[in-house]
């Protein structure tokens, strides 16, 4: 069956999360489907940052840590967050950034199996994995003694062995939207002693995430994507109660400390998810973030991450079947799964020549999304066109226009103009 431009228009008028729209700053004129890499401002924050710089900062000064709750900002922050991830309040912080948080989680539940089970000496995560989680687990492995194994998207079964320590993985991939059963992972690797770690920074605020109900080990995750929290917005940490009591995270500043400002000289760990603060936190970003937060927590009464959940999926399903329908014959493919079990809330295609340009050429006509480069050397084959779906604010028209530019894109090779072709320093 074809779906029209006026059936598109049509889903808007019924969609009962389409008021959420309101909350956010989409500029005129374009069709952002890159929220799954920098989420748009929400309204509310303009205001809120001027309001913490003028009054709380500038009034209040050293008074705002208590008055104005800057102190307890990653509490309150992650209690809000929690909501959204099956997790409980006192179970998440807000802190840091993404890297940073999986380099403590990592470090801990090494540090777990260096004393529990010494003969656990390997880390598996997908060849596919964010660049930096591979970094950080590079890193942290050469120092302590553990070697890291790559395994192909998917092939997990490596990891459930005697001799592997932690299975670490992104929820659902950034290169390919595919996503991962957190539970059905989690419980196999429980089964076979492995503890895991998932990076949730394409699934917190994107698909429902059930941390407990998992019954998953760490997760960390992104505040700039999703949540709409704001360039380099802090990212969030959740530790299993069963761990967060028992082990001290390496990065022992004082704001993990319990009393802070006692300033004693030795170091005793806050009690539970504190214990992953490290430093003073920058404030005004928090207060950001908290906006994007507030205006996540706006779909609860809508139907919460069930309802966003059932959009996502009907946004991502319209945009395949268009771009089949419409861009046939242009050597298109679908890289994403289609199976709405598998897959994450953007779809990502890839084509033999011209991914990049094609998505210069969709920029300039105000579709952006954005490219991913392939790694031939490490097994990754495909250029991708990436295309995120933040059902808080796209639509099902935005839907329908970003496949009618991709298609007159196509039709008249206009991605083969030579401005297209010069890469940028961030694509
Ligand atoms: C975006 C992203 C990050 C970002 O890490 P930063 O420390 O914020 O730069 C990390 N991991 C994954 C899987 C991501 O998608």
């Amino acid at each position: 069956m074809t779906t029209t431009l006026q059936d598109c228009r049509a889903m808007d008028a019924q969609d009962p999360l389409r008021p959420l729209r309101d909350l956010f700053v989409v500029p005129q004129g374009v069709t952002y489907l890159d929220g799954n890499s920098l989420g748009v401002m929400p309204k509310s924050a303009a205001a809120r940052v001027a309001q913490v710089a003028t009054e709380e900062w500038a009034q209040g000064l050293i008074r705002s840590w208590n008055a104005a709750g800057w102190f307890t900002m990653p509490q309150r922050l992650g209690d809000k967050l929690a909501q959204l991830m099956g997790a409980k309040a006192g179970e998440v912080v807000v802190t840091d950034s993404t890297s940073i948080n999986l380099y403590k989680v990592l470090s801990a539940a090494l540090t777990m199996a260096a004393q529990d089970a010494p003969h656990r000496t390997v880390v598996v995560s997908e060849r596919t994995n964010f660049p930096t989680d591979l970094y950080i687990a590079q890193g942290l492995c050469k120092a302590n003694g553990f070697t890291l194994e790559l395994v192909d998207d998917g092939a997990l079964d490596a990891a459930m062995r005697p001799d592997v320590a932690v299975l670490m993985l992104t929820h659902v991939n950034y290169r390919t939207g595919a996503m991962h059963d957190m539970k059905a992972i989690t419980a196999a690797a429980q089964g076979a002693g492995v503890l895991t770690i998932w990076d949730l920074a394409h699934s917190a605020g994107a698909v429902p995430v059930d941390l407990n109900g998992a019954d998953a080990d760490f997760a960390v995750g992104c505040g700039y994507k999703y949540l709409n929290g704001g360039p380099g917005a802090p990212a969030f940490v959740w530790v299993h109660p069963r761990h967060a009591g028992r082990f001290e995270q390496p990065l022992s500043g004082w704001w993990g400390h319990a009393a802070p400002f006692e300033f004693a000289p030795g170091y005793r760990p806050a009690e539970g998810i504190s214990r992953y603060l490290c430093g003073t936190q920058p404030i005004i970003s928090m207060a950001a973030l908290e906006c994007g937060l507030d205006a996540m927590l706006a779909a609860q009464p809508l139907g919460g991450m069930q309802a966003l959940r059932a959009k996502s999926l009907a946004l991502t399903d319209l945009f395949i079947s268009l771009v089949e329908q419409r861009c046939a014959g242009h050597g298109i493919e679908l890289v994403t799964p289609r199976g709405h079990a598998q897959r994450g809330s953007q779809v990502c295609l890839t084509r033999s020549e011209g991914a990049y340009a094609i998505v210069q050429a969709l920029i300039a006509r105000g579709v952006i999304g954005d490219y991913r480069a392939a790694d031939v050397a490490s097994g990754v084959q495909q250029e991708i066109l990436r295309f995120g779906f933040t059902p808080l604010y796209i639509g099902f028209e935005d839907t329908w226009n970003a496949v009618e530019h991709l298609k007159q894109v196509l039709d008249t090779h206009e991605w083969q103009r030579a401005g297209f072709n010069q890469k940028h320093a961030v694509t």
